[in-house]
């Protein structure tokens, strides 16, 4: 590995591929390095579902989808006894991890990135990052390691909110629709997406909570139990939120990906790594190219302004509330024309019409919810 570079990322989750494919389109000339702890193919616990919003921010990341992939047309909320089917204006695709991530991989590679496996960080001070092959000084810096990665405490940042998930799966020839149940007795959801593994058909079960919850094991078996299916134990795994107040990076580093917060409403984290690390890199290069520390100011506002930035600031407030204590809130969610905006929104659409359809949708809804709890 090189002792040194322009662009530094740290992860090679969709994140930091998004990251080091911007940072080569943004300055061709740059020396772009990816350090990833492990070594590719590798496993990550994920659901693997990728809304239209996602498939959205892959194109936009100049990253192609080349993986086999189950496709849902239909998401069913379950919310208060009430089950709504909605078709996603936009098809949702379910990926395996091990195998989206090894592509992205090969896609940064391709774009002129050197990407280095079996790397992984373990302390940064002042413009140089250690790793496990050794010291690389670098101009900017993009932490996309995830939820479980050192580069918040190694930049002195805060650990940020992490949430408890289980998931588990099995295999299936059910090829269905992306089903929430939000009266999993959780503060979450619980869920079953159909998947393709190997070319063989599956599904994954689980479990997520905004809190941390000691009882996602056994929401998780009443819920596959109601479900009809007989499952094996759950991998416990956590999920870091987006916060919209809280520092997305400090010095010359940006945090991207789970390193900086996912969706809270529908868990969903791979559309925002890409949204994140795409703007990131790209910044971090026009900053490397002048040697200058990339703007945070510039960075929140380029992430708030944009289509998933607006919606991933909603999904937050409207998280809090449906999540939260008054069980009310989650008849909201049974209204079908909350759900088919909300289904909208995930699909990617331009914000303007289903924004304007929830907010004049959720007052009505939540007047009707407002009986006995
Ligand atoms: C159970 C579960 C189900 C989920 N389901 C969905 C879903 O269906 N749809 C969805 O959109 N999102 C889902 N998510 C969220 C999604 O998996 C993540 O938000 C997404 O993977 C974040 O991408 P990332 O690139 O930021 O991080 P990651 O994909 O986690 O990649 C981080 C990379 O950093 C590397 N790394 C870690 N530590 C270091 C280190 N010290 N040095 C160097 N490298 C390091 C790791 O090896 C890894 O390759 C789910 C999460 C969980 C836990």
């Amino acid at each position: 590995m090189d002792a040194s570079c322009d662009v530094l990322v740290v992860g090679a989750g969709p994140a930091g591929c998004a990251a080091a494919v911007a940072a080569r389109g943004a300055a061709p000339g740059l020396a772009v390095t990816v350090v990833d702890a492990a070594r590719f193919p590798r496993e990550k616990l994920c659901g693997g579902a990728i809304t239209g919003g996602g498939q959205r921010e892959l194109a936009l990341a100049g990253l192609s989808l080349r993986v086999p992939h189950a496709v849902a047309t239909h998401v069913v909320l379950r919310a208060a006894g009430i089950s709504q089917r909605v078709e996603l204006p936009h098809p949702a695709v379910v990926v395996r991890r091990v195998e989206l991530d090894a592509d992205l991989v090969a896609q940064a590679r391709a774009a002129g990135a050197s990407v280095v496996e079996g790397a992984a960080l373990q302390d940064i001070e002042g413009d140089v990052a250690r790793t496990a092959l050794g010291p690389v000084r670098f101009r900017a810096l993009v932490a996309a390691d995830g939820v479980g990665g050192a580069s918040r405490r190694a930049l002195g940042l805060p650990a940020g909110r992490r949430v408890p998930l289980r998931e588990t799966r099995q295999p299936s020839p059910r090829q269905g629709d992306l089903l929430f149940d939000l009266d999993a007795g959780v503060a979450g959801y619980a869920w079953r997406f159909p998947c393709i593994d190997g070319g063989r058909g599956f599904e994954t079960f689980g479990v997520y909570s905004v809190q941390r919850d000691g009882s996602l094991d056994a929401a998780l078996s009443r819920f596959t139990e109601r479900e009809g299916v007989a499952l094996g134990p759950a991998v416990p795994s956590a999920m870091r939120l987006f916060e919209p107040r809280a520092p997305v990076g400090v010095g010359r580093a940006l945090l991207a990906g789970e390193a900086l917060g996912a969706d809270p409403l529908a868990g969903e984290g791979i559309r925002y790594a890409l949204w994140s690390g795409r703007i990131a890199g790209a910044l971090a290069a026009r900053a490397a190219a002048r040697n200058r520390a990339p703007s945070l100011a510039d960075y929140r506002a380029q992430l708030l302004a944009s289509r998933s930035g607006l919606l991933l600031q909603l999904t937050s407030r409207i998280a809090l509330r449906l999540y939260g204590a008054d069980p009310r809130w989650r008849r909201v969610a049974a209204d079908r024309p909350v759900a088919e905006a909300l289904a909208a929104l995930i699909s990617g659409e331009a914000p303007v019409g289903p924004l304007a359809r929830l907010l004049w949708r959720f007052p009505a809804a939540v007047r009707r919810s407002r009986g006995p709890e």
